[in-house]
């Protein structure tokens, strides 16, 4: 196939795929968690393929070092440091750090804004 973006509606449905495949990895990780490792593969070949990002919901949920599927608990766990997620795959070792200062300055932002509103609404 042609290399560069792919139209919308081939997109959609590489997402929808990519959905369907984390969910049966979910699914099926207690059970065969190789089947599930796999679910990942084929999901980030279809990523890569149609040039799309695999789908927000997800993407924390596998490791970006060695690819497998990771479940909260059973083989990664979540810590917050330093205005980072950590999430240490217990496969590799790897930890993926996700900041979110992002979240923190727009709460912070709200926070400001509904001051203002409150101290205009008492001129
Ligand atoms: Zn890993």
């Amino acid at each position: 196939m042609r290399r560069g973006k792919r139209p919308r509606w081939m997109i959609d449905i590489a997402q929808e795929r990519m959905d369907i495949l984390f969910s049966l990895a979910e699914k099926e990780f207690s059970v065969n968690p190789l089947r599930s490792h796999r679910y990942v593969e084929l999901a980030r070949n279809i990523s890569t393929k149609y040039n799309t990002k695999i789908p927000l919901k997800w993407r924390r949920r596998y490791c970006k070092n060695c690819h497998k599927f990771l479940q909260t608990g059973k083989n990664s766990n979540v810590r917050l440091i330093s205005s980072e997620v950590h999430i240490k795959c217990h496969e590799c070792n790897h930890i993926m750090k996700i900041p979110y200062i992002k979240e923190k300055k727009a709460k912070r932002r709200a926070k400001l804004e509904s001051y203002l509103i409150q101290e205009r609404a008492n001129e």
